[in-house]
């Protein structure tokens, strides 16, 4: 059992010793199962201290790790808390992860659009990470509610609204828990073996069937690079699909924000609006991305046999309401103001206090550097530099433009919202260098889902 290793033990008649795990995986070398149980296990339990763990997370970042070690480290962090156990309800249980990216909010659509199509989602999320945002932070932004359930909770939860949405805890991925927080504090984040053990511990511990796995490609994305992003999704397919869950990816673009809103309230915002079947143009990929990747999770599910059928069910359950009434349900049930879902801009902590972001000449958007749109957000507060920073939920971004539009000097680009000026102005202009304006317009406009990968 992991928690039998503990720093400085002797195991298998040698001594171990973070400091001589970190030399080795510094120097190159390989490292073995029980050498990184024992360093998993350790960090969870606080044994190991933070400044050793960080160290070898960039030693890891640095070197890499080979597909044994890749699976040790994954195994080691499912196995760091307890697999749920929902084999007793009678729906077939999945899930979505994205690897991240700016205004990335599918998860709040996702997830009771495939509940009210008949999955039972138990969802286990993280919080905002380097310059992406994080759907427990998001969440956290109606009033009251709470993303830290007990497995009790968490299961009553998915029985009143086939979803539920919680963090990594003391019980369930406690070593992603500490990881994720040290990954996001020390430029460790973009390592696919680091990525691959976060997302797949997270999910082998939720007990699934199935899940999508929506990885995000370009300027705001991790993986910038297409074939980064190929790589990353074929060994989260394979991960996932060697623990018994069936795995698809979808890679898609990531090369402006996803949707309008970028923040936090902001983003809840734009979901629920959504949801209630209020579609501003600029919000369509927002929805067209989370009806596509609902419906490959209804069909990995085994409740309908093609992506057709299961599209025009997800469209369904939209129109008909019953994925909003299933979200209303969940935000009652963990702790939420559920008037959010009738008056959101009401409920909310909004700020009116805007700053506009103007483009500088005409032109064309050529481009936009959106991890620097994240970036620029998180430093006005709506994230986190420092892994004990608190986040303030009404920062954000209202992005009124998208790559090919044409502009004149002066036209809003977009509008930060901050109750700080000094934040609120700071933030808007690192903004508005993230769009590049060219004379002519792009040779071609991104598309939103680039490729299928199913191993
Ligand atoms: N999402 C996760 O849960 N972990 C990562 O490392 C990246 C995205």
């Amino acid at each position: 059992m992991l928690s039998s290793f503990q720093p400085g033990c002797a195991e298998k008649n040698f001594i171990l010793r973070p400091q001589d795990i970190i030399r080795k995986k510094r120097d190159g070398g390989e490292l073995s199962r029980d050498e990184i149980q024992f360093f998993v296990s350790g960090m969870t339990s606080g044994a190991i201290a933070d400044y050793q763990s960080t160290a070898l997370l960039m030693a890891i970042f640095l070197k890499g790790m080979t597909d044994a070690e890749q699976a040790g480290l994954t195994e080691a962090m499912l196995y760091s808390g307890e697999i749920l156990d929902f084999s007793d309800i009678p729906k077939p249980k999945a899930d979505k992860h994205s690897t991240g990216g700016v205004g990335d909010k599918t998860s709040l659509l996702i997830a009771p659009f495939a509940a009210a199509a008949g999955v039972c989602v138990p969802m286990i999320s993280g919080r905002g990470l380097g310059h992406t945002g994080g759907t427990l932070d998001k969440l956290e932004s109606i009033p009251g509610y709470r993303v830290d359930l007990s497995l009790k909770e968490f299961r009553a939860v998915l029985d009143q609204s086939g979803f539920a949405m919680n963090g990594q805890t003391a019980e369930i991925a406690p070593a992603d828990k500490k990881l994720y927080a040290l990954r996001d504090a020390t430029a460790t984040v973009e390592a696919i073996p680091l990525i691959v053990a976060s997302i797949i511990s997270k999910k082998g511990a939720a007990g699934l069937d199935a899940m999508v796995i929506d990885v995000k490609t370009g300027s705001g994305a991790f993986m910038r690079e297409q074939d980064r992003a190929r790589a990353l999704a074929s060994a989260l397919v394979t991960t996932g699909n060697s623990l018994g869950v069936r795995s698809q990816a979808l890679i898609t673009d990531m090369n402006q924000p996803l949707g309008r809103a970028v923040g936090n309230s902001i983003e809840i915002l734009e979901c629920i609006e959504l949801l209630r079947g209020e579609v501003a143009e600029g919000a369509r990929p927002v929805l067209d991305l989370s009806v596509e990747l609902a419906a490959r999770m209804v069909v990995l599910a085994g409740l309908e046999q093609s992506v057709e059928a299961a599209r025009t069910r997800i469209q369904q359950a939209h129109k008909s309401g019953a994925a909003l009434e299933c979200f209303r349900k969940n935000v009652e049930a963990q702790g939420g103001d559920p008037r959010v879902c009738d008056d959101p801009a009401g409920i909310l902590p909004l700020t009116e206090k805007a700053f506009k972001v103007e483009s500088p000449r005409s032109g064309f958007i050529i481009q936009i550097q959106t991890e620097e749109i994240g970036h620029a957000i998180a430093e006005a507060g709506g994230g986190r530099v420092r892994m004990e920073d608190q986040i303030d939920p009404a920062v954000g971004f209202l992005n009124e433009v998208k790559i090919g539009d044409e502009l004149r000097g002066g036209d809003q680009i977009g509008s930060v919202y901050c109750d700080d000026p000094d934040r609120g102005r700071r933030a808007a202009a690192r903004i508005q260098k993230a769009y590049e304006i060219g004379e002519s317009p792009p040779a071609e406009l991104p598309a939103l889902i680039k490729e299928v990968i199913d191993k």
